[in-house]
């Protein structure tokens, strides 16, 4: 007897229907002779509408309220998903994330889980039941408050329950067939992948890959959770994606060279002009964007002019966070004594990810070769230890994902068959 935890999107739980076929799959899943818990997201767009409803009322809502308000839908689709399996004979309990023992800080809209405590849920379980949790929701113990984990947060929900009850598998039941080679949306020959490591997966979605959250998997490689990622509208075998480099027989997990190819849109380019090049200038100018919260990504320094001893220093970060960093940087553009900033929103990130890289030589030489056959100019580049990203236009990035795809021998023999999903 196997103990499964299954994770439903909002997507999978749109609407009446949908939320019965969610109800036999977990009820088939019950008969096969699993126990079962669920994490459940709110139905469709909910979130978003409780989000919009909540700016109608005012312009910047109470933390507190907020999230007392968002986790109202989880209870929604949980209550729902409960009584339509009862409907069909099986034994289901719904509870919200503080009845789950959901920990979490007091970080109100972004709250970390710090412990799990699922009592009641291990009880439902143990007296035959299937136990149906909200996702994305949580309870401090010192502020006695509902807390939200952060949009997608359900993911992380799953995650921590399969972690806190030693679950087989955490599957994450969503709108697309499982993790693709590149979005299948922008790379037509994009294939499914079969498994990768957690490890590529988080740099997959660190750059921009969005069929999982990053939190849920680095929650699932730290504490040894394997996922499966899988359609919610089909039986097809989704996308395992694996703790650590071993699967569960002991075989070493075949490692491609490059396993994916990620775009990001969402990052902009700052650039500090005529830096003084000496010691302490760096660490200056970076508390100072350290001090407004952003999260910066690449940093290039260039060699600085032998007449001038100047240099300039570029660096990413999501675009929403823009503007606070130039209006930050400004204000102590004298005291820390650059000459002038730049702003370039016009960029796309593209990654490549594969744990093969560590082993193989050449990779980037292949990376830049593809590129600039393809005419496709480079103005950054960051490496780990298995990813090489580079910044392009935007305007290229499309282009250029297909190019990389194609060059590292990722292409489909078929067009990927796309559902129209969104990944969540
Ligand atoms: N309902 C929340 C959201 O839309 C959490 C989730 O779906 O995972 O962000
Ligand atoms: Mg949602």
């Amino acid at each position: 007897m196997s103990l499964i935890v299954q994770k439903f999107g909002g997507s999978s739980v749109a609407d009446a229907e949908s939320i019965k076929r969610v109800a036999k799959r977990i009820v088939e899943t019950r008969k096969a002779g699993n126990d079962v818990v669920v994490a459940v997201s709110a139905m469709g767009d909910t979130t978003d509408e409780l989000i919009d409803l909540a700016h109608e009322v005012t312009p910047i809502p109470d933390a507190r309220e907020m999230d007392m308000l968002l986790t109202t839908g989880e209870r929604i689709s949980m209550a729902l998903l409960a009584m339509a399996i009862k409907s069909m004979g099986h034994d289901a309990r719904s509870y919200t994330g503080s009845q789950a023992g959901m920990i979490t800080d007091d970080r109100h809209g972004s709250a970390r889980i710090v412990d799990v405590t699922p009592g009641r849920v291990r009880e439902a379980l143990d007296e035959g039941a299937i136990a149906i949790v909200a996702g994305f929701q949580g309870f401090n113990r010192t502020s006695k408050d509902i807390t939200t984990l952060g949009r997608g947060g359900s993911d992380t929900t799953a995650v921590a329950l399969a972690a806190a009850l030693g679950a087989d598998v955490c599957e994450i039941y969503t709108d697309v067939d499982g993790v693709f080679t590149a979005d299948p949306r922008v790379v037509p020959q994009a294939r499914k992948l079969e498994r990768l490591t957690s490890e590529e997966m988080l740099e997959l979605a660190a750059a921009g890959a969005k069929v999982l959250y990053i939190r849920a998997v680095e929650y699932a490689r730290r504490h040894g959770v394997t996922l499966h990622v899988r359609s919610s509208f089909n039986n097809n075998e989704g996308t395992l994606v694996l703790p650590a480099e071993h699967d569960q027989e002991g075989d070493r997990v075949e490692e491609p060279i490059i396993t994916g190819v990620a775009g990001d849109l969402n990052e902009a380019k700052v650039t500090v002009v005529g830096v003084p090049d000496v010691p302490g200038k760096a660490a200056e100018i970076f508390t100072i964007v350290a001090k407004t919260g952003a999260n910066i990504d690449m940093i290039v320094q260039n060699v600085s002019a032998a007449a001038t001893g100047l240099t300039d220093i570029s660096f990413t970060l999501p675009k929403a966070e823009g503007e606070k960093v130039m209006t930050a940087l400004t204000v102590e553009k004298e005291a820390a004594g650059f000459e002038s900033l730049q702003y370039d929103d016009q960029i796309g990130k593209l990654a490549v990810v594969g744990a093969g890289m560590r082993t193989s030589a050449g990779v980037s030489a292949q990376l830049f070769t593809a590129l600039s056959e393809a005419g496709i100019n480079i103005e950054m580049i960051s490496t780990s230890e298995i990813r090489i990203s580079v910044v392009t236009r935007a305007d290229q990035l499309q282009h250029a994902m297909r190019i990389v795809h194609t060059a590292f021998g990722l292409d489909a023999d078929e067009v990927a068959v796309v559902h129209g999903g969104t990944g969540r």
